[in-house]
């Protein structure tokens, strides 16, 4: 049985698909890249704007097309009011978090293969154990007995030999007024820190070179008496040659513990992103994001003194719910005083289920798409 598998949008999706990648192969499917081999299809979708979620629609058609039989899982980051439509399109959508069901149902499609089937039976004459045998520490077990309660629990088939990505934490509790994540996600859980050190010394030792602590507001991270600082610190003293590098960190929980610890954190990389999603304040205070341009300038301020090669990028929204033309402008004054090396630009995508849905779009397409143009050749003209 061979799998496709496509992951889009951020890197907590990619990390997301190698964990699915690992339950598949501890079921012995292969993958491949040529979807017209595959027997079954799992998308890890991203919801953060509709373009990402029409794409999604548009390949279920193509897959059925291209083969009937081809079973489709749909996975990631799924909003409940599209999920009922997808449910048409896909063989079966289910929540990322409930890594149990994606095993169920790729073992189910296993056991119903014909040259598994034989197999089985032949296992069954020579009275071999009769359920789905998984090798985990060196030794063969049901694979029952190895499937993890937590999908972070599981070694995930990393899909890149030098550069390895870490979740340290899942969900937001921070409900920016324009974003899915807490509705999608969930609730912020932090992975124990005792995890996160072995799965990087494991990687250390694979000869991994660059370690990317993964989490939507990574800064927010706490296990007990370990918060983000201490974490870093923590895999900065893991013994060998590595680049530490972290993604998202949220303004408001940019402490002076942290700084402090970035700059003596001698394997930590100098590219840090800071997203400011906007440069007016009335604009800010709409989107939920509790900080003003003035604390975000002094934040800057504070990490290049402390570390001056540091390489800055932000994230924008333009054309947020009723962004005037003066506060669009306030943006592209904030982005030339603060001078960052790079910004990730977004049109504003209304979400349903968001607080911004009940705000008017009124912004027109042409208009955000002449925003995201202006920005974008601020940020090439440095
Ligand atoms: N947690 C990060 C933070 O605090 O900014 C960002 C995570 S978010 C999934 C990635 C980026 O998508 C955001 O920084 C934002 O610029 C963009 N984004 C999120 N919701 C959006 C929306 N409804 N429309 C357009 N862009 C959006
Ligand atoms: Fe979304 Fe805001 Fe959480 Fe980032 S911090 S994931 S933008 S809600």
């Amino acid at each position: 049985m061979k799998y496709h598998i496509i992951a889009f949008g951020c890197q907590m999706n990619i990390s997301d698909s190698e964990r699915v990648s690992t339950i598949l192969e501890k079921l012995k499917y292969k993958k491949t890249s040529n979807i017209n081999e595959a027997n079954l299809i799992v998308v890890v979708m991203c919801s953060v704007r509709q373009s990402a979620v029409d794409r999604v629609h548009g390949l279920a058609h193509k897959f059925k097309k291209l083969n009937p039989k081809i079973k489709t899982i749909l996975t990631g980051c799924v909003l409940q009011k599209d999920r009922k439509k997808f449910e048409n399109s896909f063989d079966y959508v289910i929540d990322i978090k409930n890594i149990s069901e994606l095993f169920k149902i790729a073992r189910q499609q296993v056991s119903q293969d014909p040259r598994r089937r034989a197999s089985m039976a032949a296992a069954k004459r020579r009275g071999a154990p009769r359920t789905e045998q998984v090798r985990a520490g060196g030794r063969s077990v049901s694979a029952e007995t190895w499937l993890p309660s937590s999908y972070l629990d599981i070694t995930p088939k990393y899909s890149n030999k030098f550069s390895a990505t870490v979740p340290i934490m899942t969900g937001c509790n921070n409900f920016c007024s324009y974003c899915v994540v807490p509705y999608t996600r969930g609730r912020e859980i932090s992975r124990p820190a005792k995890e996160i050190i072995c799965e990087i010394k494991n990687l250390v030792k694979n000869d991994y070179k660059e370690i990317w602590l993964l989490g939507q507001n990574v800064n927010s991270y706490k296990d007990g008496k370990t918060n983000f600082p201490k974490l870093l610190k923590m895999v900065n003293n893991i013994p060998g040659n590595f680049t530490l590098c972290f993604i998202t960190s949220h303004p408001k929980d940019f402490s002076d513990e942290l700084i402090k610890t970035m700059k003596n954190c001698k394997k930590l990389s100098k590219r840090l992103n800071l997203p400011i999603q906007s440069g007016d304040d009335e604009i800010l205070k709409k989107m939920n994001r509790p900080y003003t341009v003035a604390q975000y300038k002094t934040l800057v301020k504070k990490i290049r003194k402390a570390i001056p090669d540091i390489s800055l990028s932000t994230d924008i929204i333009v054309g947020f719910c009723g962004e005037t033309k003066k506060q669009f402008q306030n943006t592209v004054k904030t982005l030339k005083e603060i001078g960052f090396d790079m910004a990730f630009v977004n049109k504003y995508s209304p979400r349903a289920g968001t607080a911004a849905a009940k705000m008017e779009d009124n912004v027109p397409w042409a208009e955000k798409k002449r925003r995201e143009k202006v920005l974008i050749e601020l940020i090439n003209e440095k």
